[in-house]
């Protein structure tokens, strides 16, 4: 196995691993698993399968050392106690829901810390005396570090798929950006359009259902 498991991988397996139910019904569920990790990824088993799939999920992990150290990751932004059973569990399964939208969709929504540079980046560009079109670029940044924060929201409420796009969501915003940057905000609603009332005046994440 020379690529890196994805989520997909995984779901194939126990998913394959329902359906040999039929061929093999004298099998307990983990030994069909066992099966399908062998058939189509070529691990040994199931256990092997997982191992290696938390060491994917792992890497991304940013882990001080000490007691009551607080590890983060990276990639989902998850922070835990990783010596923490319950705390290890729950990571896993918030990294799994972004990475599985992340897969699905090709994106994932920035980070805290991500979105706190494209926002820092964003207002420097939005407000400096140069050209419209890089003023307006620097807004696009800030609309999207509140997209990611508004799409991470919803990934974490299982609504991520009826969250707007981001052409959408900038067409929703531009009525706060009417305030923010009256100079920029005639452009933005040229090119993506202008949707009041969706998001209310002053917030910035999308409503969930
Ligand atoms: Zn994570």
């Amino acid at each position: 196995m020379q690529q890196a498991l994805t989520f997909a991988d995984v779901q194939s397996v126990k998913h394959l691993a329902k359906q040999l139910k039929l061929a093999h019904p004298e099998l307990p569920h983990g030994k069909r698993l066992d099966l399908a990790a062998a058939e189509l990824l070529g691990v040994r088993n199931y256990h092997e399968l997982n191992r290696r799939f938390q060491a994917v999920i792992d890497q991304y992990l940013d882990s001080p050392s000490g007691p009551n150290a607080v590890a983060h990751c990276l990639y989902c932004d998850f922070r835990f106690a990783a010596d923490l059973k319950g705390d290890q569990r729950e990571h896993r399964e918030n990294h799994e829901r972004i990475m599985e939208v992340h897969e699905f969709t090709g994106y994932r929504p920035g980070t805290y810390v991500e979105r706190e540079a494209m926002k820092t980046d964003g207002y420097t560009k939005a407000r400096s005396p140069g050209f419209l079109e890089d003023r307006i670029d620097g807004a696009l940044l800030i609309l999207r570090a509140w997209f990611d924060r508004s799409y991470h929201r919803a990934i974490d409420a299982g609504q991520w798929r009826k969250h707007p796009s981001f052409e959408t969501y900038v067409a929703i915003m531009v009525p706060y950006i009417e305030g923010v940057f009256p100079e920029l905000a005639p452009s933005l609603a040229q090119r993506y359009g202008r949707t009041p009332g969706v998001i209310a005046h002053g917030q910035t994440n999308w409503p969930l259902q």
